[in-house]
């Protein structure tokens, strides 16, 4: 089989692939994977084919992007994407498209007329609830003419170029398809009961990347481990970290910083003896010895922390994470903090009741244990040839 994949260039988006990717190649498919050059090593070094498109989402934060200009990094990024696919449709007859909830899925599909399966790196969330989580999470500054004007241009252009129809803006939002993946458990699932069976919960997609570090991961043998890490999006983190090193600087034991790509570490030195402070670490890696973690709540972050048996102090931010930080609480999986409650003594609260509560660890545990019984890219695997064999 030839297999398409289409994604949205971030971390959140491109992990959750990896293991399907893997299984894929191991059974013998060809990957032809259409991505941005930050995911290419770990993307080939599995053995796909990658194609590479620039990345005009970089730079953007939900802080300094209206839902206008998201919609034109929607736009650029699929005008790109079709571009390369046609070229590709050339010489690869393609089965199917596997694309991600976000972006060019659906467009790549009604251009190739073939068959696509979605790929869902969140919680499934009703169209409704969505539309309003992305009016929340970008910026509420009003549009210039000239984004929307140009927002107009690009539509007109794809669907000149490529004989396609954006049927609507939000398409971009939320390409579901008639079999979606996802990478959660039924049991993690919010509101499961309302679920239809076109979604697959496959439980997350933990699979070793094949990126090369630095990290003194030995240096967390044996030790009590609080790892802290806003996720790879979140801008202005500094006074945020600052206020982690002011109240774990007396932690017994490690603390593992992970900062962000963005964030200037110099404006934080000096650190604690106890700290290792990096702009990105090998998370999954880490998180094999962490005790506590501090998150944002992104999805990824959370899976794979739970995955571990790790539980959270979770300090949502923006986009679904109030969503995930209520179902941990919920569950009682991890202990929330709104961003305007964070101060040194509510840090150190937080960590000092997980740490010292049981329950929070083995609730961890049993969220784990669904996650691992959920099925995992066998059961992906299985879904998509039964979908495709019925159709
Ligand atoms: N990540 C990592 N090292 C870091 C920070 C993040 O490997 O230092 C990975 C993490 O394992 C996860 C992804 O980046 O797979 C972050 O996704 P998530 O949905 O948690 O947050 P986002 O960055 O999309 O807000």
């Amino acid at each position: 089989m030839n297999v398409l994949i289409i994604n949205f260039p971030g971390e959140g988006h491109i992990n959750p692939t990896l293991g399907i990717v893997k299984a894929l190649i191991n059974r013998g498919d060809s990957v032809h994977y259409v991505t941005t050059e930050e995911f290419n090593e770990r993307i080939e070094g599995l053995g796909a084919n990658t194609y590479l498109h620039p990345n005009h989402l970089k730079g953007r934060t939900p802080q300094n992007t209206s839902i206008h200009e998201f919609l034109q990094v929607h736009l650029r990024l699929s005008f790109d994407i079709l571009t390369i696919v046609r070229e590709l449709a050339d010489s690869i007859s393609f089965d199917y498209v596997y694309h991600d909830t976000f972006g060019a899925g659906l467009l790549v599909k009604d251009y190739l007329n073939i068959p696509s399966i979605s790929s869902s790196s969140s919680f499934v969330i009703p169209r409704e609830r969505f539309l309003e989580i992305i009016q929340s999470s970008t910026s509420s500054l009003n549009p210039s003419p000239d984004v929307e004007k140009e927002n107009e241009a690009l539509t007109e252009r794809i669907e000149h170029c490529f004989d396609v129809k954006i049927k609507n803006p939000f398409q971009f939002l939320v390409n579901t398809a008639n079999l979606n993946i996802v990478y959660t458990s039924r049991e993690f699932q919010p509101g499961v009961e309302h679920i239809n069976d076109s979604y697959a919960f496959i439980g997350p997609s933990i699979t070793k990347r094949m990126q090369t570090h630095d990290f003194p991961l030995e240096e967390l043998k044996g030790q009590k481990v609080l790892y802290i890490s806003m996720g790879t999006i979140l801008p202005g983190g500094e006074p945020f970290f600052q206020t982690c090193v002011e109240a774990f600087r007396d932690f017994k034991g490690k603390v593992v910083l992970s900062v962000g790509t963005d964030t200037n570490i110099s404006k934080l030195l000096p650190f604690p003896e106890n700290f290792i402070v990096r702009k990105y670490v090998p998370q999954l890696e880490v998180l094999q010895h962490t005790d506590v973690f501090i998150t944002h709540g992104g999805m990824n972050s959370t899976s794979e922390a739970l995955y571990y048996e790790v539980p959270l102090v979770v300090i949502p931010q923006t986009n679904d994470q109030p969503m995930v930080a209520n179902r941990l609480e919920e569950l009682q999986a991890g202990y929330r903090i709104d961003p305007h409650e964070v101060s040194i003594k509510k840090l150190q609260e937080a960590v000092q009741l997980i740490l010292s509560t049981p329950s929070y660890h083995e609730n961890a545990k049993m969220i784990s244990k669904s996650f691992k019984e959920s099925g995992g890219e066998k059961k992906a695997l299985k879904a998509i040839d039964e979908y495709l064999a019925m159709i």
